[in-house]
């Protein structure tokens, strides 16, 4: 933790806090996660939005592997119809290690079972290139 700074500083996925990002354009406050970040400042990110997605959009899920296979184009990002949204995923996970670079990050807060934001079970795209960078995850 930077000790120049008056609180910590995190990341989080938008959704977590309550904003209008998920696909189905429903609205779910995660409490557990909100009250970890009650004594924090707080940037809320979407790696979804920023990859140029709107909301409410199509469900997607990585095909087979995860989002490490995503980032070397091992294997792709589709909908239930056959769209292959990869570029669009990679591209939000780059915005959002863009923005994690250029704050002086303690962490940041994920949304679990997402093709993006899962940290645990298959890893998501945003997720895997944050892991990749070093960043502290940890997962809601
Ligand atoms: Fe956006 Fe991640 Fe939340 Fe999905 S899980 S709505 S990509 S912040």
């Amino acid at each position: 933790m930077n000790t120049q700074k008056s609180k910590p500083l995190f990341l989080v996925s938008a959704c977590l806090m309550g904003l209008c990002t998920r696909y189905d354009g429903k609205l779910k406050n995660n409490k557990a996660c909100q009250t970890f970040l009650k004594e924090t400042i707080w940037i809320p990110v979407c790696p979804e939005q920023l990859g140029g997605l709107p909301t409410p959009r199509a469900a997607a899920d990585i095909t087979t592997g995860d989002g490490h296979d995503v980032l070397k184009g091992a294997t792709a990002v589709c909908t239930e119809a056959g769209e292959d949204l990869s570029q669009l995923f990679i591209k939000g996970a780059n915005q959002v290690l863009q923005i994690a670079k250029s704050h002086e990050i303690d962490g940041i807060c994920l949304k679990s079972r997402s093709p993006s934001c899962a940290v645990s079970g298959t890893i998501g795209v945003t997720a895997a290139l944050l892991q990749q960078n070093g960043f502290r995850l940890y997962e809601f």
